[in-house]
């Protein structure tokens, strides 16, 4: 008898055309989440069965709600075509159940090999009568059942129960390489996120402000990286020092388009990123209207600096519901760590809310940051997970 896992995907099987690729990307990304244990992964009619030394089982399954393109996945067991050794698994199977007071079940047996002696039906019968003289308390529940043992027999006799529910959507890389700009704030981890359950894999970029940002705070956007870097393999950071831009920025615009002006040159620095990384596209956690930065005037106008697409996958959405995704995918914690941002710090206490573009293209222009930008991407620190 051998312990297993058996992976559900979804919508990658909708994807005729690429689905080789798709299913690739997946197995490859698998891989690499359990690159430290020896893993075998078998395919078969659209799932994946992954064979794990003993041990494993709990870092397996914490490890596969982060790998995107899984809808779901259950504990299997695979034995030899007999009915006894079947039996033996589906008790094994239904005791966790049976432990939790879980007592209406259902067999779904399926038979790709036609020479096994016993037909779907029968083997349903065949298991339903020996889990309910094993255990007493049970009861057989066709049409609203607690679990559900699935039987299939094909070169061996497959079984699994109890499916767990896998975060979904594509495979991180499908969808290319896009940038993220990570502060250390709730959103854009978020954002990240997102952009990678489309199968968007990314690298960050932070923009570091010593000394009015403390190395606390590039502590902060490291561990929010490593956590993302759970969805996300091989994430990269990359740390651009941007005091000397900011201070350019400070000294040469009115007060009131501060703000507006550094997220314009972040977003200029991105886009050059960008293309050094043969990325497609940039990703922010900005939301409408959430600051004045984030007005459609305000994001036309920083937005304008990139010539590629900028994703913003939480722009329709409230904090409170930002908030509550921050939590579930582990973020939340470290987001609210008290250190310093260097936009606030450097905030108006009027910021322009409906700027005019081609009076803020004429502060931009007058900044003249081409050779600052130049300097700090040759300056970025970069750290890998
Ligand atoms: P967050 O929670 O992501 O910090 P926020 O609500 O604080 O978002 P802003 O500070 O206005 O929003 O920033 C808008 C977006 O600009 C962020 O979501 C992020 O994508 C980017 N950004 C802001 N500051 C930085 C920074 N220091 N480094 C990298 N990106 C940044
Ligand atoms: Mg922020």
């Amino acid at each position: 008898m051998t312990n297993l896992i058996l992976i559900k995907y979804g919508e990658i099987s909708l994807k005729k055309g690429n689905r080789k690729y798709f299913e690739k990307k997946l197995v490859s990304n698998i891989k690499l989440k359990f690159s430290a244990i020896k893993i075998n992964i078998i395919r078969h009619q659209g799932r994946f069965y992954i064979e794990y030394p003993s041990g494993q089982h709990d870092r397996i399954i914490s490890g596969l709600k982060e790998i995107f393109g899984i809808i779901g996945f259950a504990p299997a067991l695979k034995v030899h075509k007999e009915m006894e050794e079947i039996k033996k698994a589906a008790g094994l199977l239904a005791a966790p159940s049976v432990s939790k007071d879980l007592l209406r079940f259902k067999i779904e047996a399926r038979r790709t090999d036609k020479s096994f002696p016993f037909n779907s039906y029968k083997i349903a019968c065949e298991l339903g009568d020996f889990l309910l003289s094993k255990y007493k308390e049970l009861t057989v529940d066709v049409h609203k059942p607690d679990w559900t043992v699935n039987v299939e027999i094909r070169e061996y006799a497959y079984l699994y129960a109890g499916q767990i529910k896998g975060p979904g959507g594509l495979p991180v890389g499908v969808s290319g390489r896009g940038i993220l700009l990570l502060s250390g704030g709730i959103d854009s981890p978020v954002a990240g996120y997102y952009m990678a359950k489309r199968g968007l894999t990314q690298e960050a970029i932070y923009f570091d402000s010593p000394p009015y940002t403390s190395v606390k705070a590039l502590d902060k956007v490291v561990k929010l990286s490593r956590l993302l870097s759970g969805y996300i393999p091989k994430f990269v950071l990359n740390i651009l020092p941007f005091t000397a831009i900011q201070e350019r920025i400070k000294e040469h615009s009115q007060s009131r388009a501060v703000t507006l002006m550094m997220r314009a040159a972040m977003v200029a620095i991105a886009c050059k990123l960008a293309k050094q990384k043969y990325a497609l596209c940039l990703v922010t956690g900005e939301s409408l209207g959430q600051v004045a930065s984030q007005t459609p005037e305000s994001i036309r106008f920083s937005g304008s600096k990139s010539d590629l697409p900028v994703f913003r996958p939480l722009i329709g959405m409230d904090k409170e519901e930002i908030i509550n995704i921050a939590r579930n995918i582990g973020t939340f914690r470290t987001s609210i760590l008290p250190y310093e941002d260097c936009c606030t710090l450097f905030a108006p206490v009027h910021p322009i809310v409906k700027p005019v573009f081609k009076d803020m293209e004429a502060i931009y222009k007058s900044l003249n940051l081409d050779d600052l930008i130049e300097e700090a991407i040759d300056k970025i620190k970069i750290v890998t997970f």
